[in-house]
């Protein structure tokens, strides 16, 4: 993994020359630093304002992939004219369009009843905090403590058991994540879909998360895109440049700013 503002001249020269881009960013961890409870998570006044002068710029369109629920993420960023990915793909919402929701009747009902049987379950663990999403469903770990984390694993693991067929199980940063088998969606099926309705092939996507369920859209756009991880460069990741924090997102945003 390249460390981005080393590689400044080539990633600044493939942004010049591409007739659009399409800025793709992950929320938390990504434009805001990661605190104890997602509910704290706050979006900075000035990257807000900075999110929203780049995306005025004509040949520029800012889109906000999060794992939160869309209302939620929307709160949150506060901007209009955005495009926004919520739950991890299952809701999206282009500018000066109705949301969408990828779902059915019955995976909406196994989440339902997921949660219910984890509030039984986790109710003995200090810590657990459960999030129900509507399209998906979140156990976060983070204020457990550590000699408990495996329990909460295993735990996670066994209710699952019984719905094998429903929904499925992504571990993610101090999170563990329930989403329906069918229909199946990710963030970088999403991603994909918003540069379709973006406008196609001539557009450049570049993506900035740093969770497993970023890799979803670095494994879509590694070829054709820029990618770019937030944190200590990890091997596994499969985006081709890092950044060091939300601060460096920041700074990368306001440089690719003035190419424009
Ligand atoms: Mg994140």
């Amino acid at each position: 993994m390249k460390y981005l503002f080393r590689h400044w001249a080539v990633i600044s020269n493939r942004l010049k020359n591409s007739p659009f881009v399409l800025l793709g960013l992950d929320f938390d961890g990504t434009l805001t630093p990661i605190v104890k409870h997602p509910a704290r998570a706050k979006l900075d006044p000035g990257v807000r304002a900075l999110i929203k002068k780049v995306n005025l710029l004509e040949r520029i369109q800012v889109a906000i992939l999060s794992g939160r629920a869309l209302k939620d993420l929307q709160r949150k960023v506060g901007l209009k004219n955005i495009a926004y990915s919520g739950n991890h793909g299952y809701e999206i919402q282009l500018p000066a369009q109705k949301a969408r929701l990828l779902s059915t009747p019955a995976a909406l009902r196994s989440i339902r009843r997921f949660h219910r049987r984890s509030q039984k379950a986790f109710s003995s663990i200090p810590g657990v905090f459960l999030e129900p999403k509507g399209a998906t469903f979140t156990i976060h770990y983070r204020n457990v403590s550590a000699r408990r984390v495996r329990q909460v694993k295993n735990i996670a693991r066994e209710l699952h058991g019984d719905f094998k067929n429903s929904l499925r199980l992504r571990f993610g940063k101090k999170a563990i994540g329930l989403r329906p088998a069918w229909p199946r969606t990710d963030k970088g099926r999403a991603l994909k879909a918003i540069l379709k309705k973006t406008g196609g092939r001539k557009i450049l996507p570049v993506y900035i998360g740093d969770d497993a369920t970023d890799e979803d859209v670095f494994r879509v756009i590694r070829w054709s895109g820029i990618t770019i991880f937030v944190g200590q460069p990890e091997k596994k990741s499969r985006a081709e440049f890092y950044l060091k924090s939300p601060a460096e997102v920041a700074r990368f945003i306001k440089r690719l700013m003035r190419l424009f």
